[in-house]
């Protein structure tokens, strides 16, 4: 009989971690035994929260470690009082930026931390939490093989127009370039729509990964050739928190009139703006739905047109479009969403079923619609800890 192995898979960020454990002996038989969280890093409120396979519950504890190593370690021990005979064999780690230089997952050695460590500029605030992460267990489990995939690897494969900002070359040599993010859920998509639809392997699909954080990728032959958010994830469609593409001199008249520094900048661009903005209510797709105020609604209506409005420029980088996907928290729940974005790109030849848009089915399109568009859950952990088996089984990577 095959050993059952178990992968850890993570998604670290500042103040919490997220977690998913998956067994199987392959990539082909992988399920997922519990997912987690553990929140309040570095304060004294840190907590750990369990659930099984079918979301029930199987912890829920204060903890008096405030330290990531410390909470680690917990978590660790936790998920070996869990395995049932199965070996925990690997951690997988989600790395929002691979710069460059990685355009596919890498084992982790002390040299690939060097250079992560590199990349630290160009995502500051991410990238020193995965890297902490990484390194505080490599440093209590020096044994336990560890695989950083990348969240920029998927768009390496982008024509140079799509990379290029028009600014002067040598700050493009720099790196001050387009890289794209989601592109685990773009990968994930990538395998799961020819299993759904064997008839769209080589089709110009546009995918939408509308989450809190929101990306559209045109995907031509399951390769990426243009995405929506570019040096950061900044850029783009309006999104929770963030604004998605604003003309840059906002930002010179905020420093200039408004005395702002780069702090208040950030702040403003990463947590204060987007639908929480406009509506002044809430960064949650549901709760704008749920709410009477016009301003939940003008939220909603800036959120639509512009992923409709940024959704039809990627169809001019395909050259066409054959097919829509939505995926992520509002693209797989928001019947709501789905519907006004296929209404203005109906002139692309997209058109809706109603009620199967309503009953969420995988195939949400008209019988008539040239276009077909289909809903695809999205599971990045999976596409992490496929990637963690590949990676430990082929030596030279
Ligand atoms: P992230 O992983 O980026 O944190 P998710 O992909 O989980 O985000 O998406 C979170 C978003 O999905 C929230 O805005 C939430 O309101 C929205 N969402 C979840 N369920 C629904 C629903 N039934 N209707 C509308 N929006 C939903």
């Amino acid at each position: 009989m095959s050993q059952r192995n178990a992968y850890l898979v993570i998604n670290a960020g500042s103040s919490s971690l997220k977690f998913c454990v998956f067994q199987g002996s392959d990539a082909a038989d992988l399920e997922v035994a519990f997912t987690g969280q553990i929140s309040g890093i570095g304060t004294q409120q840190a907590r750990f929260e369990a659930k099984d396979a079918h979301r029930h519950p199987l912890a829920s504890v204060a903890l008096s470690q405030s330290d990531r190593a410390a909470l680690l370690g917990y978590l660790l021990d936790w998920i070996g009082g869990q395995l049932n005979g199965s070996v925990l064999v690997a951690a997988g780690h989600r790395v929002v930026h691979g710069g460059t230089r990685f355009s596919a997952p890498v084992r982790v050695t002390p040299a690939v931390l060097d250079q992560l460590e590199e990349l630290i500029p160009l995502a500051p605030l991410h990238e020193p939490h995965n890297i902490a992460a990484i390194r505080a267990l490599a440093e209590s489990y020096p044994q336990l093989p560890q695989v950083a995939c990348f969240d920029t690897a998927f768009h390496q494969t982008q024509p140079w127009q799509s990379q290029t900002f028009a600014i002067p070359r040598a700050l493009t040599a720099e790196g001050v370039r387009r890289y794209g993010f989601h592109g685990l859920s773009y990968e994930y998509i990538a395998h799961q729509l020819p299993r759904v639809a064997p008839e769209l392997a080589d089709a110009r699909v546009l995918v939408c990964h509308l989450g809190s954080g929101a990306s559209l990728c045109a995907m031509a032959a399951g390769r990426s050739v243009d995405t929506t958010m570019g040096f950061t994830a900044l850029d783009g469609v309006p999104m929770g928190t963030r604004p998605g593409s604003i003309d840059p001199g906002v930002l010179i008249y905020l420093m200039r009139e408004k005395g702002l520094g780069v702090d208040e900048i950030e702040t403003l661009l990463y947590h204060k703006s987007g639908m929480l903005g406009v509506s002044g209510i809430s960064n949650d797709m549901r709760e704008l739905e749920g709410s009477d105020a016009p301003e939940a609604a003008e939220a909603v209506e800036l959120f639509c047109h512009g992923v409709a409005k940024q959704g039809a420029a990627l169809a001019a980088s395909m050259g066409g479009l054959d097919a829509v996907v939505f995926t992520a928290g509002v693209g797989e729940n928001s019947a709501q969403v789905r519907s006004r974005v296929a209404e203005r790109l109906e002139w692309l030849g997209v058109r809706l079923d109603p009620a199967a848009n309503r009953a969420k089915a995988t195939r949400i399109s008209a019988a008539d619609s040239r276009v077909p568009v289909f809903v695809i859950p999205t599971n990045e952990e999976q596409m992490i800890a496929r990637h963690t088996i590949a990676c430990l089984s082929t030596p030279s990577r």
